[in-house]
């Protein structure tokens, strides 16, 4: 009998994000290489070749969940990282720093003795991709700088036009091989490729399972609140390569579709109107914005972000699997941006959207302002944006969100009337 047997989706989201974060402890420990990566860099290489993850997004964004991002932002402060710096980089770079002072002094810094943060090892190296945004590269070569170990790049380009063009995608593939080069060259080891195959056709698995979950928002009444999205993307971005994340999910989308043949929804009757959010969770704020929408009757039924994890390829063509990691929505051009969001709104049979103004993902955030217009003349739903940040809890006004949110509401139901 299995420790998870019985268990329910929820209780495996838990039990497998310690189990990961152990699984690195356990490594350092051990001597084995620990690598920090982008959270949708390609984990496909490091995974093939034994090396424990962590992703420095998902840590980040644990911490501000339990609220403890506001100290690490504060450490980063102090050490000079400009407030504009996306926040998720800052918190992360105030960890760094604490850990990195707890193994010069053999001590535990103050802030991280109360710290809700997972304690989770430095890196021994760090892997990142462009593919959502260029702070990425900069944030990484800084860890790599500061901690003196290696840094793998998987550069990506924009793609200005669509359908992506063969010679981006061969370009990207170079990138690959260069990946499993420099992997070879730091553990010493000959990169296995049938192993590889065997965790690409994981990884299929896992995104297969993950749209499964998605799709059950397309269902009116909804047994499938996107909010549980957020949460549970914790696993599509830590364990696709894994059976973690597949586990998770089938038992998820199995709970699911339970709850819909029985006529079990999301809002138990309350459903009132559908919504799309575009863009980052508040992770500080995350109940506060989910009851505020609840308390409305608006359920999400529609968000792009957790569709960046949407990685469809076939296993053994690199050329797929390049083309997976780059046709990303944000790494595309406004029209095509346009296109998978109107697809979302009219997926999730939506009725309004809220635009999160992210101080922090300024790529996001500038589309968003063209974009709401593009897909309100598109769909005719009507939409809201508001300022915030996802960990930054000093750049979210409650009461400002609280406002939008009730616009939009009124805008749905002057729209019906
Ligand atoms: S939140 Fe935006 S800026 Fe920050 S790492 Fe993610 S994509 Fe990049």
């Amino acid at each position: 009998m299995k420790e998870t047997d019985g268990m329910k989706a929820k209780e495996l989201l838990a039990y497998y994000q310690e189990k990961l974060d152990e699984e690195a402890r356990q490594a350092k420990k051990e001597g084995r290489l620990v690598c920090w990566s982008a959270s949708v860099a390609p984990p496909e290489f490091c995974v093939t070749m034994d090396i424990a993850m962590v992703y420095p997004e998902t840590h980040a964004a644990g911490i501000g969940a339990r609220k403890g991002s506001l100290t690490m932002l504060e450490v980063a402060d102090r050490k000079g990282y400009n407030v504009d710096i996306c926040s998720y980089a800052r918190v992360n770079m105030g960890y760094m720093e604490l850990m990195k002072q707890q193994a010069l002094t053999g001590e535990v810094p103050e802030e991280l003795k109360d710290s809700p943060a997972a304690k989770v090892p430095l890196p021994d190296l760090v892997i990142t991709c462009n593919n959502i945004c260029n702070t990425l590269l900069k944030w990484y070569e800084n860890l790599a700088k500061e901690l003196n170990i290696p840094c793998i790049i998987i550069d990506v380009p924009f793609n200005h036009t669509m359908p992506i063009p063969q010679y981006s995608k061969d370009y990207i593939a170079g990138q690959f091989d260069e990946a499993i080069r420099q992997l070879e060259e730091i553990t010493g080891k000959k990169f296995d490729y049938d192993k590889f195959l065997e965790v690409q056709k994981q990884t299929q698995r896992s995104v297969k399972e993950w749209n499964r979950v998605a799709k059950l928002s397309s269902y009116k009444p909804s047994p499938l609140n996107c909010f549980d999205l957020f949460n549970y993307m914790a696993l599509i971005v830590c364990a696709r390569s894994l059976y973690y994340a597949e586990h998770t999910f089938k038992t998820f989308a199995d709970e699911l579709e339970y709850n819909l043949a029985n006529e079990i929804y999301a809002f138990k009757g309350a459903e009132k109107k559908r919504i799309t959010w575009e863009g980052i969770a508040v992770w500080p704020y995350l109940g506060h914005t989910f009851k505020s929408l609840k308390a409305l009757g608006s359920i999400m039924t529609g968000s792009a972000y957790p569709g960046l994890w949407n990685l469809e390829y076939t296993p053994g063509d690199m050329s797929s699997m390049a083309e997976a990691y780059t046709r990303i929505y944000i790494n595309t051009c406004l029209e095509n941006k346009a296109k998978v969001l109107q697809d979302i709104v009219e997926g999730g049979k939506c009725d309004g959207v809220v635009y999160h103004l992210n101080r922090s993902c300024k790529l996001m955030s500038f589309l968003n302002v063209e974009t709401a217009e593009i897909i309100e003349e598109r769909t005719k739903t009507p939409y809201v944006s508001f300022d915030g940040d996802q960990t930054d809890p000093r750049n979210f006004a409650p009461a400002q969100f609280d406002t939008r949110v009730q616009a939009l509401s009124e805008m749905m139901d002057a729209k019906d009337a």
